[in-house]
């Protein structure tokens, strides 16, 4: 596309008239419908030192996004109209579509009213953070979610398997004496999801895949015809449990960094198009709960900053993935499992779109952020794509400073 002409925060026609409107010159850029996360954390209610939906929503809009969908495991749990009303309610520079518990209270043990909640907004169902442990509740939720038409993403993580683990063989793990994580704690956790999705035919969507092992069984599950689908996050593409410099706190995540042969299969099934979907995970945590070291640190990082950088970096420019595909999997693949309005840039609509500076090198600074946390594993980085403006809803939600 030579140009595009927006009037009023509505996309024209090309060949609509042009007389009063601000000429931003684009050479070099690109253009997309804005970008898609299945999986933020805002933190709202109940942490907000960490990240509020104010803050969440400006660090997205930073970071090139226009829609996400927050998770549950807030306080209170979001298993509720009210909780859902207040995630919809606000006038923010995204566009919220929020999750809602599988289970009651996020215990596991009762499923969520799916019905009631799907009716009053919830886009999917989820308990993040804590795997459906009871097979019963799950396939109850998993046939109730399949009638209205809403998929469930699961934290595919065994507890009985991942104990009290917090860390993949390493060295590091090795010289601090830390609690592994095994591989299995998320492979037999996705084995029970897929034999679950063949019984229902309910849509699942794996939560921030990390293990090769967990890879195979969607590709497995995908070559039988099941609506099974993955998140690849930005940090289990790009790095390795061998990355983890010492003992901080901002390399801990759940499920925790693999092996180097866990993120190639990883890229590589985002490159057969096995994985369809990025989603950041973005995981919000005060300075002074990050700063307790490795053992005693919450899990999480942040990513609505650096999604776009890192995953071009590891896809495009590492992978050689088309552009056209990276863009599907953070705007047209999220989009169609959400059963929302697919993205686009036709005439007509609201503009809702981000363009990208692809070449212009940045350092990964996170107190330069939006996000109100800085547990960020990208820390001085040097990537090269950026959100450079978004628009959401038809208005400026993100402008850089060298972009005026
Ligand atoms: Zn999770």
């Amino acid at each position: 596309m030579s140009h595009l002409i927006i009037r009023n925060g509505v996309i024209q026609p090309p060949d609509a008239a042009t007389e009063g409107l601000t000429l931003w010159e684009g050479r070099g850029l690109l253009v997309t419908p804005g970008f898609w996360d299945t999986h933020v954390h805002f933190r709202d209610p109940g942490n907000p030192g960490a990240e509020t939906r104010q803050t969440g929503s400006l660090a997205a809009a930073a970071g090139g996004f226009t829609h996400v969908v927050t998770m549950p495991n807030t306080t209170p749990p979001g298993d509720s109209i009210a909780w859902l009303q207040e995630q919809l309610c606000e006038d923010l520079p995204v566009s919220i579509h929020p999750s809602a518990c599988i289970s009651v209270g996020r215990q596991g043990q009762v499923v969520a009213d799916i019905e009631t909640l799907a009716k009053h907004g919830a886009s999917c169902f989820t308990d993040d953070g804590s795997f459906v442990g009871h097979d019963a509740v799950m396939r109850e939720a998993m046939l109730r979610a399949g009638l209205v038409d809403r998929p469930v993403f699961d934290h595919a993580v065994m507890p009985s398997l991942a104990k009290d683990g917090v860390i993949r063989a390493c060295e590091v793990a090795t010289d601090l004496q830390l609690p592994i994580f095994p591989a299995e704690a998320e492979i037999e956790a996705i084995e029970r999801d897929v034999r679950l999705c063949r019984e229902t035919g309910c849509t699942v969507v794996i939560q921030h895949i990390s293990t090769a092992g967990g890879v195979d069984l969607v590709r497995q599950a995908r070559a039988e015809g099941l609506p099974v689908y993955a998140e690849a996050s930005p940090h289990h593409l790009s790095l390795a449990a061998e990355d983890i410099p010492g003992d901080d706190g901002n390399w801990r995540m759940n499920p925790p960094l693999g092996t180097h042969h866990d993120c190639e299969s990883i890229r590589k099934a985002v490159l057969e198009g096995v994985i369809s979907l990025f989603a950041t995970d973005h995981a919000p945590h005060t300075f002074e709960s990050k700063a307790k070291g490795f053992l005693k640190a919450p899990f999480g990082v942040i990513g609505l900053e650096t999604a776009i950088g890192v995953t071009w970096k590891v896809m495009v420019e590492g992978e050689g993935m088309s552009v056209m595909d990276w863009v599907s999997c953070w705007t047209l693949h999220p989009a169609r499992i959400l059963r929302q309005c697919l993205p686009s840039l036709e005439p007509g609509q609201l503009a809702d779109l981000v363009v990208i500076d692809p070449k212009t090198p940045w350092v990964v600074k996170p107190e330069t952020f939006k996000s109100r946390s800085r547990n960020c594993p990208f820390a001085g980085q040097t990537l090269h794509a950026r959100a450079v403006l978004t628009l959401s809803k038809g208005q400026v939600t993100w402008r850089a400073g060298n972009y005026r």
